[in-house]
Protein backbone atom coordinates (compact mmCIF):
# COMPACT_ATOMS: atom_id res chain seq x y z
CA UNK A 1 0.00 0.00 0.00
CA UNK A 2 1.18 3.52 -0.83
CA UNK A 3 1.51 6.46 1.40
CA UNK A 4 2.00 9.43 0.88
CA UNK A 5 4.19 10.51 4.01
CA UNK A 6 6.87 8.52 2.64
CA UNK A 7 9.07 9.44 -0.11
CA UNK A 8 8.65 6.60 -2.83
CA UNK A 9 12.06 5.55 -4.48
CA UNK A 10 12.70 2.51 -7.22
CA UNK A 11 15.32 -0.11 -6.98
CA UNK A 12 15.60 -1.20 -10.48
CA UNK A 13 16.84 -4.81 -10.81
CA UNK A 14 15.76 -5.91 -14.61
CA UNK A 15 16.22 -9.63 -14.21
CA UNK A 16 17.22 -10.71 -11.05
CA UNK A 17 13.67 -10.80 -9.31
CA UNK A 18 12.95 -9.70 -5.05
CA UNK A 19 10.11 -12.15 -4.74
CA UNK A 20 12.40 -15.30 -6.90
CA UNK A 21 13.40 -18.73 -5.06
CA UNK A 22 17.03 -17.88 -4.79
CA UNK A 23 19.90 -20.32 -5.88
CA UNK A 24 18.02 -21.69 -9.09
CA UNK A 25 18.42 -20.74 -12.38
CA UNK A 26 20.10 -17.10 -12.48
CA UNK A 27 18.92 -16.18 -8.97
CA UNK A 28 21.60 -14.99 -6.32
CA UNK A 29 23.32 -12.70 -5.18
CA UNK A 30 21.86 -9.35 -6.74
CA UNK A 31 18.26 -10.82 -5.86
CA UNK A 32 19.13 -11.32 -1.81
CA UNK A 33 20.85 -7.79 -2.63
CA UNK A 34 18.07 -6.24 -3.67
CA UNK A 35 15.29 -7.55 -1.23
CA UNK A 36 17.19 -7.22 1.90
CA UNK A 37 18.25 -3.63 0.68
CA UNK A 38 14.74 -2.58 0.34
CA UNK A 39 13.22 -3.92 2.98
CA UNK A 40 15.94 -2.34 5.47
CA UNK A 41 14.85 1.02 3.77
CA UNK A 42 11.67 0.46 4.11
CA UNK A 43 12.05 0.06 7.90
CA UNK A 44 13.64 3.06 7.85
CA UNK A 45 11.03 5.18 6.78
CA UNK A 46 10.83 4.95 2.60
CA UNK A 47 8.62 3.38 0.51
CA UNK A 48 10.16 1.40 -1.49
CA UNK A 49 8.62 -0.30 -4.83
CA UNK A 50 11.61 -2.52 -6.36
CA UNK A 51 10.77 -3.32 -9.89
CA UNK A 52 11.81 -6.43 -11.88
CA UNK A 53 10.75 -7.89 -15.60
CA UNK A 54 8.04 -10.48 -15.36
CA UNK A 55 9.11 -13.98 -16.24
CA UNK A 56 6.22 -16.02 -15.72
CA UNK A 57 2.67 -16.01 -16.61
CA UNK A 58 2.01 -16.97 -12.86
CA UNK A 59 3.87 -14.80 -11.35
CA UNK A 60 2.10 -12.63 -9.15
CA UNK A 61 1.99 -8.53 -10.77
CA UNK A 62 2.93 -7.33 -7.78
CA UNK A 63 4.19 -8.83 -3.99
CA UNK A 64 4.20 -7.33 -1.17
CA UNK A 65 7.37 -8.22 1.27
CA UNK A 66 6.99 -5.81 4.12
CA UNK A 67 4.94 -2.48 4.90
CA UNK A 68 5.92 -0.23 2.69
CA UNK A 69 8.26 -2.71 0.28
CA UNK A 70 7.09 -4.32 -2.82
CA UNK A 71 8.20 -6.11 -6.05
CA UNK A 72 6.73 -4.54 -9.01
CA UNK A 73 6.88 -7.32 -12.00
CA UNK A 74 6.75 -5.47 -15.90
CA UNK A 75 6.19 -6.41 -18.93
CA UNK A 76 9.26 -6.39 -20.90
CA UNK A 77 9.33 -9.13 -23.32
CA UNK A 78 7.61 -12.73 -22.92
CA UNK A 79 6.44 -14.24 -20.12
CA UNK A 80 9.28 -16.34 -19.79
CA UNK A 81 12.80 -17.18 -18.69
CA UNK A 82 15.45 -15.32 -20.86
CA UNK A 83 19.16 -15.13 -19.82
CA UNK A 84 20.66 -12.33 -19.49
CA UNK A 85 22.64 -11.62 -22.15
CA UNK A 86 19.94 -11.96 -24.22
CA UNK A 87 17.59 -9.56 -22.62
CA UNK A 88 18.68 -6.32 -23.89
CA UNK A 89 16.58 -6.10 -26.62
CA UNK A 90 13.78 -6.29 -24.20
CA UNK A 91 14.42 -3.07 -22.42
CA UNK A 92 13.06 -0.36 -23.87
CA UNK A 93 9.83 -2.29 -23.35
CA UNK A 94 10.90 -2.34 -19.16
CA UNK A 95 11.12 1.66 -19.57
CA UNK A 96 7.71 1.81 -21.29
CA UNK A 97 6.12 -0.45 -18.47
CA UNK A 98 7.97 1.60 -15.67
CA UNK A 99 6.93 4.75 -17.10
CA UNK A 100 3.20 3.68 -17.56
CA UNK A 101 3.54 2.50 -14.20
CA UNK A 102 4.16 5.69 -13.19
CA UNK A 103 1.49 7.47 -15.16
CA UNK A 104 -1.33 5.17 -13.89
CA UNK A 105 0.11 5.59 -9.77
CA UNK A 106 0.32 8.94 -9.95
CA UNK A 107 4.20 8.45 -8.97
CA UNK A 108 7.11 10.20 -10.24
CA UNK A 109 10.29 8.43 -7.90
CA UNK A 110 12.74 11.15 -7.41
CA UNK A 111 15.76 8.79 -6.46
CA UNK A 112 16.30 5.44 -8.87
CA UNK A 113 19.08 2.50 -7.96
CA UNK A 114 19.44 0.25 -10.27
CA UNK A 115 21.06 -2.82 -10.30
CA UNK A 116 23.31 -4.26 -12.63
CA UNK A 117 24.14 -3.04 -16.10
CA UNK A 118 20.83 -4.07 -17.80
CA UNK A 119 18.80 -2.01 -15.23
CA UNK A 120 21.84 1.10 -15.43
CA UNK A 121 20.43 1.12 -19.22
CA UNK A 122 17.05 1.51 -18.03
CA UNK A 123 18.58 4.36 -15.53
CA UNK A 124 20.36 6.39 -17.98
CA UNK A 125 16.96 6.51 -20.19
CA UNK A 126 14.70 7.23 -17.19
CA UNK A 127 17.12 10.02 -16.82
CA UNK A 128 17.12 11.84 -20.32
CA UNK A 129 13.50 12.78 -19.59
CA UNK A 130 13.05 13.13 -15.57
CA UNK A 131 15.76 14.44 -13.38
CA UNK A 132 15.87 11.40 -11.09
CA UNK A 133 19.16 10.82 -8.74
CA UNK A 134 20.29 7.71 -10.17
CA UNK A 135 22.18 5.55 -7.98
CA UNK A 136 24.12 2.10 -9.14
CA UNK A 137 25.63 -0.98 -8.04
CA UNK A 138 27.07 -3.35 -11.02
CA UNK A 139 26.69 -6.93 -9.27
CA UNK A 140 29.06 -7.76 -12.04
CA UNK A 141 31.48 -5.97 -13.69
CA UNK A 142 31.68 -6.95 -17.74
CA UNK A 143 35.46 -5.70 -17.72
CA UNK A 144 36.37 -8.14 -15.25
CA UNK A 145 34.55 -11.24 -15.54
CA UNK A 146 35.47 -11.26 -19.66
CA UNK A 147 38.81 -11.31 -18.29
CA UNK A 148 37.91 -15.25 -17.89
CA UNK A 149 36.14 -15.85 -20.66
CA UNK A 150 37.50 -17.72 -23.81
CA UNK A 151 33.95 -16.78 -25.51
CA UNK A 152 32.87 -13.38 -25.46
CA UNK A 153 28.94 -12.52 -25.44
CA UNK A 154 27.99 -10.76 -28.77
CA UNK A 155 26.51 -8.08 -26.54
CA UNK A 156 30.11 -7.87 -24.90
CA UNK A 157 30.19 -4.33 -25.86
CA UNK A 158 27.29 -2.41 -25.52
CA UNK A 159 27.57 -3.88 -21.89
CA UNK A 160 31.57 -2.36 -21.48
CA UNK A 161 30.03 0.84 -23.22
CA UNK A 162 26.91 0.94 -20.44
CA UNK A 163 28.81 0.35 -17.94
CA UNK A 164 31.35 3.52 -18.40
CA UNK A 165 28.17 5.43 -19.05
CA UNK A 166 26.62 4.64 -15.93
CA UNK A 167 29.74 5.45 -13.80
CA UNK A 168 30.14 8.28 -15.23
CA UNK A 169 27.03 9.81 -15.30
CA UNK A 170 25.22 8.27 -12.29
CA UNK A 171 25.40 10.66 -9.04
CA UNK A 172 26.70 7.64 -7.65
CA UNK A 173 28.06 4.23 -8.08
CA UNK A 174 28.12 1.71 -4.59
CA UNK A 175 31.05 -0.63 -5.41
CA UNK A 176 30.46 -3.45 -2.96
CA UNK A 177 34.01 -4.03 -1.54
CA UNK A 178 37.41 -2.20 -2.17
CA UNK A 179 38.59 -4.40 -4.63
CA UNK A 180 35.44 -3.69 -6.67
CA UNK A 181 36.17 0.18 -6.28
CA UNK A 182 40.26 -0.37 -7.46
CA UNK A 183 38.59 -2.24 -10.66
CA UNK A 184 36.26 0.28 -11.47
CA UNK A 185 38.55 2.82 -11.21
CA UNK A 186 41.42 0.38 -13.17
CA UNK A 187 39.27 -1.09 -15.43
CA UNK A 188 36.26 1.31 -16.73
CA UNK A 189 36.90 4.93 -15.77
CA UNK A 190 38.16 7.44 -13.64
CA UNK A 191 35.38 9.57 -13.82
CA UNK A 192 32.00 9.66 -11.69
CA UNK A 193 31.24 9.24 -8.12
CA UNK A 194 32.03 5.99 -6.29
CA UNK A 195 30.90 5.18 -2.32
CA UNK A 196 32.04 1.93 -0.90
CA UNK A 197 28.78 0.38 1.34
CA UNK A 198 29.33 -3.67 1.45
CA UNK A 199 26.93 -5.96 1.46
CA UNK A 200 25.85 -7.85 4.48
CA UNK A 201 23.99 -11.08 6.15
CA UNK A 202 21.04 -11.45 8.07
CA UNK A 203 22.95 -12.68 10.96
CA UNK A 204 19.81 -13.25 13.34
CA UNK A 205 19.35 -16.15 10.39
CA UNK A 206 23.02 -17.27 9.56
CA UNK A 207 24.63 -17.08 13.02
CA UNK A 208 26.70 -19.54 15.16
CA UNK A 209 25.05 -23.22 16.09
CA UNK A 210 26.31 -26.33 17.36
CA UNK A 211 27.79 -28.81 14.07
CA UNK A 212 26.29 -31.84 15.80
CA UNK A 213 22.23 -30.05 16.15
CA UNK A 214 22.40 -29.25 12.54
CA UNK A 215 24.01 -32.50 11.45
CA UNK A 216 21.43 -33.87 13.30
CA UNK A 217 18.16 -31.97 11.74
CA UNK A 218 19.66 -32.70 8.02
CA UNK A 219 20.53 -36.06 8.93
CA UNK A 220 24.19 -36.16 8.23
CA UNK A 221 26.35 -38.86 9.56
CA UNK A 222 28.39 -36.77 13.04
CA UNK A 223 31.77 -38.47 11.76
CA UNK A 224 31.76 -37.49 7.97
CA UNK A 225 33.98 -34.91 7.21
CA UNK A 226 31.91 -32.54 4.80
CA UNK A 227 33.19 -29.56 2.33
CA UNK A 228 30.44 -27.44 1.19
CA UNK A 229 29.67 -25.61 -2.08
CA UNK A 230 26.61 -22.87 -2.01
CA UNK A 231 26.31 -20.74 -5.17
CA UNK A 232 24.49 -21.20 -8.98
CA UNK A 233 25.64 -22.90 -11.64
CA UNK A 234 27.97 -20.64 -13.76
CA UNK A 235 31.77 -21.58 -14.83
CA UNK A 236 32.58 -18.26 -13.22
CA UNK A 237 31.78 -20.18 -9.78
CA UNK A 238 34.99 -22.60 -9.86
CA UNK A 239 32.91 -25.78 -9.10
CA UNK A 240 35.14 -27.66 -11.32
CA UNK A 241 37.97 -26.46 -9.24
CA UNK A 242 36.29 -27.63 -5.94
CA UNK A 243 35.22 -31.19 -7.56
CA UNK A 244 38.84 -31.64 -8.36
CA UNK A 245 40.10 -30.43 -5.19
CA UNK A 246 38.12 -32.53 -3.51
CA UNK A 247 39.20 -35.22 -5.44
CA UNK A 248 42.57 -34.63 -5.62
CA UNK A 249 42.41 -34.99 -1.61
CA UNK A 250 40.98 -38.05 -1.54
CA UNK A 251 43.79 -40.59 -0.78
CA UNK A 252 45.13 -38.96 1.47
CA UNK A 253 41.81 -38.38 3.43
CA UNK A 254 41.19 -42.47 2.88
CA UNK A 255 44.01 -42.16 5.96
CA UNK A 256 41.78 -40.91 8.29
CA UNK A 257 39.85 -44.74 7.57
CA UNK A 258 37.16 -44.19 10.10
CA UNK A 259 35.36 -40.96 8.90
CA UNK A 260 33.97 -40.33 5.50
CA UNK A 261 34.48 -37.67 3.40
CA UNK A 262 31.30 -35.77 1.83
CA UNK A 263 31.21 -32.92 -0.85
CA UNK A 264 27.94 -31.15 -0.55
CA UNK A 265 26.73 -28.87 -3.43
CA UNK A 266 24.07 -26.67 -3.19
CA UNK A 267 21.90 -24.89 -6.07
CA UNK A 268 20.64 -25.29 -9.48
CA UNK A 269 17.26 -25.64 -10.72
CA UNK A 270 16.11 -28.35 -12.91
CA UNK A 271 18.36 -29.73 -16.47
CA UNK A 272 16.27 -28.30 -18.98
CA UNK A 273 16.75 -24.64 -17.23
CA UNK A 274 20.49 -22.62 -18.69
CA UNK A 275 22.09 -23.59 -15.78
CA UNK A 276 21.70 -27.33 -16.06
CA UNK A 277 24.31 -27.21 -18.69
CA UNK A 278 27.19 -26.49 -16.11
CA UNK A 279 25.55 -29.16 -13.69
CA UNK A 280 25.40 -31.51 -16.21
CA UNK A 281 29.51 -30.76 -17.04
CA UNK A 282 30.22 -31.17 -13.05
CA UNK A 283 28.28 -34.26 -13.01
CA UNK A 284 30.70 -35.10 -15.14
CA UNK A 285 33.75 -34.32 -13.90
CA UNK A 286 32.21 -36.15 -10.69
CA UNK A 287 31.61 -39.20 -12.69
CA UNK A 288 35.05 -38.90 -13.95
CA UNK A 289 37.06 -38.75 -10.80
CA UNK A 290 35.17 -41.44 -9.50
CA UNK A 291 33.83 -39.55 -6.52
CA UNK A 292 30.22 -40.34 -7.25
CA UNK A 293 29.73 -41.85 -3.73
CA UNK A 294 30.97 -38.27 -1.52
CA UNK A 295 29.78 -36.07 -3.50
CA UNK A 296 25.96 -34.90 -2.76
CA UNK A 297 23.90 -32.68 -5.04
CA UNK A 298 21.88 -31.28 -2.70
CA UNK A 299 19.43 -28.52 -5.08
CA UNK A 300 18.24 -25.43 -4.68
CA UNK A 301 18.40 -24.42 -0.72
CA UNK A 302 16.26 -21.78 0.87
CA UNK A 303 17.43 -19.43 3.45
CA UNK A 304 15.26 -21.32 6.12
CA UNK A 305 17.52 -24.59 5.80
CA UNK A 306 21.00 -22.88 4.25
CA UNK A 307 22.17 -22.28 8.16
CA UNK A 308 21.43 -25.90 8.85
CA UNK A 309 23.86 -26.95 5.65
CA UNK A 310 26.53 -24.06 6.42
CA UNK A 311 26.60 -25.30 10.02
CA UNK A 312 26.72 -28.80 9.72
CA UNK A 313 30.06 -28.53 7.13
CA UNK A 314 33.42 -28.39 8.08
CA UNK A 315 34.45 -26.23 5.51
CA UNK A 316 33.02 -23.61 3.01
CA UNK A 317 34.63 -24.26 -0.12
CA UNK A 318 34.33 -20.48 -3.27
CA UNK A 319 36.59 -21.59 -6.02
CA UNK A 320 34.91 -18.57 -7.84
CA UNK A 321 37.11 -16.96 -11.16
CA UNK A 322 35.41 -13.19 -10.32
CA UNK A 323 34.00 -12.05 -7.72
CA UNK A 324 32.29 -9.07 -6.78
CA UNK A 325 31.48 -9.45 -3.57
CA UNK A 326 30.28 -12.79 -2.54
CA UNK A 327 27.31 -13.25 -0.33
CA UNK A 328 28.15 -17.02 0.29
CA UNK A 329 31.39 -16.31 2.14
CA UNK A 330 29.66 -14.00 4.93
CA UNK A 331 26.79 -16.44 5.38
CA UNK A 332 28.97 -19.52 5.74
CA UNK A 333 31.18 -17.54 8.10
CA UNK A 334 28.39 -16.32 10.37
CA UNK A 335 27.40 -19.40 11.12
CA UNK A 336 31.27 -20.14 12.29
CA UNK A 337 31.75 -22.34 8.93
CA UNK A 338 35.32 -21.70 7.93
CA UNK A 339 35.76 -20.57 4.16
CA UNK A 340 38.59 -21.36 1.68
CA UNK A 341 38.11 -19.09 -1.25
CA UNK A 342 39.57 -17.27 -4.47
CA UNK A 343 41.43 -14.45 -3.30
CA UNK A 344 40.00 -12.84 -5.77
CA UNK A 345 37.34 -9.59 -5.77
CA UNK A 346 35.14 -9.28 -2.41
CA UNK A 347 36.63 -12.43 -0.67
CA UNK A 348 39.50 -10.31 -0.65
CA UNK A 349 37.69 -7.89 1.45
CA UNK A 350 35.39 -10.57 3.60
CA UNK A 351 37.43 -13.65 3.98
CA UNK A 352 40.38 -13.12 6.39
CA UNK A 353 43.11 -15.51 5.90
CA UNK A 354 44.11 -17.85 8.53
CA UNK A 355 41.89 -15.92 10.98
CA UNK A 356 38.38 -16.98 9.37
CA UNK A 357 39.43 -19.03 6.08
CA UNK A 358 41.87 -19.37 3.86
CA UNK A 359 42.56 -17.67 0.32
CA UNK A 360 44.36 -19.62 -2.99
CA UNK A 361 44.50 -18.32 -6.41
CA UNK A 362 41.39 -19.26 -8.54
CA UNK A 363 41.64 -22.46 -10.62
CA UNK A 364 44.61 -23.57 -8.33
CA UNK A 365 43.01 -27.05 -7.29
CA UNK A 366 46.26 -28.21 -5.62
CA UNK A 367 46.01 -25.07 -3.78
CA UNK A 368 42.53 -26.03 -2.96
CA UNK A 369 42.94 -29.27 -1.97
CA UNK A 370 45.89 -28.69 0.64
CA UNK A 371 43.86 -25.52 2.33
CA UNK A 372 40.82 -28.40 2.67
CA UNK A 373 42.84 -30.51 4.09
CA UNK A 374 44.64 -27.87 6.30
CA UNK A 375 41.58 -26.94 7.81
CA UNK A 376 39.64 -30.79 8.14
CA UNK A 377 42.70 -32.25 9.57
CA UNK A 378 43.51 -29.59 12.59
CA UNK A 379 39.79 -29.68 14.54
CA UNK A 380 41.65 -27.45 16.99
CA UNK A 381 42.69 -24.38 14.52
CA UNK A 382 38.92 -25.22 13.15
CA UNK A 383 37.35 -24.56 16.22
CA UNK A 384 39.36 -21.13 16.86
CA UNK A 385 39.07 -20.12 12.94
CA UNK A 386 34.71 -21.15 13.93
CA UNK A 387 34.77 -18.84 16.75
CA UNK A 388 36.27 -15.61 14.76
CA UNK A 389 34.75 -16.20 11.66
CA UNK A 390 31.18 -15.61 12.68
CA UNK A 391 32.28 -12.79 15.23
CA UNK A 392 34.15 -10.98 12.46
CA UNK A 393 30.98 -11.34 10.29
CA UNK A 394 28.68 -9.57 12.86
CA UNK A 395 30.92 -6.92 13.40
CA UNK A 396 31.57 -6.05 9.64
CA UNK A 397 28.87 -7.01 7.61
CA UNK A 398 25.08 -6.47 8.47
CA UNK A 399 22.14 -5.76 6.39
CA UNK A 400 20.50 -3.41 9.22
CA UNK A 401 23.92 -1.36 8.51
CA UNK A 402 23.99 -1.38 4.80
CA UNK A 403 20.55 0.04 4.72
CA UNK A 404 21.81 3.26 7.38
CA UNK A 405 24.38 4.01 4.92
CA UNK A 406 22.15 3.91 1.79
CA UNK A 407 19.65 5.64 3.31
CA UNK A 408 21.90 8.14 4.48
CA UNK A 409 23.32 8.62 0.94
CA UNK A 410 19.74 8.58 -0.43
CA UNK A 411 18.91 11.48 2.27
CA UNK A 412 22.17 13.48 1.06
CA UNK A 413 21.72 12.82 -2.66
CA UNK A 414 17.91 14.34 -2.71
CA UNK A 415 18.82 17.21 -0.56
CA UNK A 416 21.57 18.37 -2.59
CA UNK A 417 19.65 17.78 -5.79
CA UNK A 418 17.34 20.27 -4.48
CA UNK A 419 20.14 22.41 -3.07
CA UNK A 420 21.09 22.97 -6.83
CA UNK A 421 17.38 23.60 -8.15
CA UNK A 422 16.58 27.30 -9.25
CA UNK A 423 14.60 29.05 -6.82
CA UNK A 424 11.29 28.99 -9.05
CA UNK A 425 11.63 25.05 -10.10
CA UNK A 426 11.97 24.29 -6.47
CA UNK A 427 8.86 26.07 -5.68
CA UNK A 428 6.97 25.13 -8.56
CA UNK A 429 8.60 21.51 -7.49
CA UNK A 430 6.34 21.74 -3.54
CA UNK A 431 3.23 21.81 -5.15
CA UNK A 432 2.57 18.00 -4.30
CA UNK A 433 5.74 16.95 -2.71
CA UNK A 434 6.22 13.99 -0.18
CA UNK A 435 8.89 13.97 2.48
CA UNK A 436 12.13 12.82 2.59
CA UNK A 437 12.95 11.26 5.65
CA UNK A 438 15.06 12.62 7.77
CA UNK A 439 16.45 12.03 11.74
CA UNK A 440 14.37 14.23 14.00
CA UNK A 441 13.01 16.27 10.83
CA UNK A 442 11.79 16.22 7.20
CA UNK A 443 12.90 17.78 3.91
CA UNK A 444 10.51 18.40 1.17
CA UNK A 445 11.26 17.34 -2.31
CA UNK A 446 10.67 18.03 -5.88
CA UNK A 447 8.89 15.02 -7.69
CA UNK A 448 10.58 14.23 -10.79
CA UNK A 449 9.93 15.77 -14.07
CA UNK A 450 7.59 14.46 -16.92
CA UNK A 451 6.60 10.92 -17.04
N1 LIG B 1 21.57 -19.26 -2.50
C1 LIG B 1 20.44 -19.83 -1.92
N2 LIG B 1 20.13 -21.11 -2.22
C2 LIG B 1 20.88 -21.87 -3.04
C3 LIG B 1 22.03 -21.29 -3.62
C4 LIG B 1 22.35 -19.98 -3.33
O1 LIG B 1 19.74 -19.19 -1.17
O2 LIG B 1 20.51 -23.02 -3.26
C5 LIG B 1 21.89 -17.86 -2.17
C6 LIG B 1 23.05 -17.73 -1.22
O3 LIG B 1 22.63 -18.01 0.09
C7 LIG B 1 23.47 -16.28 -1.44
C8 LIG B 1 23.16 -16.06 -2.91
O4 LIG B 1 22.29 -17.13 -3.32
O5 LIG B 1 22.68 -15.41 -0.64
C9 LIG B 1 24.42 -16.10 -3.76
O6 LIG B 1 25.08 -14.88 -3.65
P1 LIG B 1 26.61 -14.65 -4.01
O7 LIG B 1 26.89 -13.21 -3.83
O8 LIG B 1 27.48 -15.59 -3.24
O9 LIG B 1 26.73 -15.08 -5.54
P2 LIG B 1 26.02 -14.51 -6.88
O10 LIG B 1 24.82 -15.34 -7.09
O11 LIG B 1 25.71 -13.06 -6.65
O12 LIG B 1 27.04 -14.70 -7.95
Amino acid sequence: MLNLNRQPIALISDHADPAANIGAEEAGGQNVYVRQVGEKLAALGWQVDMFTRKSNPEDADIVEHAPHCRTIRLKAGPLEFIPRDKLFDYMPEFVQSFRAWQAKQSINYPLVHTNYWLSAWIGLELRKHSQIQLVHTYHSLGAVKYRSVNDLPAIADVRLSVEKQILEQADCVVATSPQEHENMRDLVSTLGNIEVIPCGTDTSNFYLMPKSEARDRLGFDPHDKIVLYVGRFDPRKGIETAVRAFAKMQPELDAFRSEKFKLVIVGGSSHDRTDGIERARIEQIVREEGISEQVVFAGQIGHDLLPLYYSAADACVIPSHYEPFGLVAIEAMACGTPVVASNVGGLKFTVLPEETGLLVPPKDVAGFARAIQRILGDEVWARKLRRQASANVSQRFSWNGVGIQLSNLYRRMLAQSIALEPVSAKLSGLRETPVVPLKGKTVRTKLSGAV
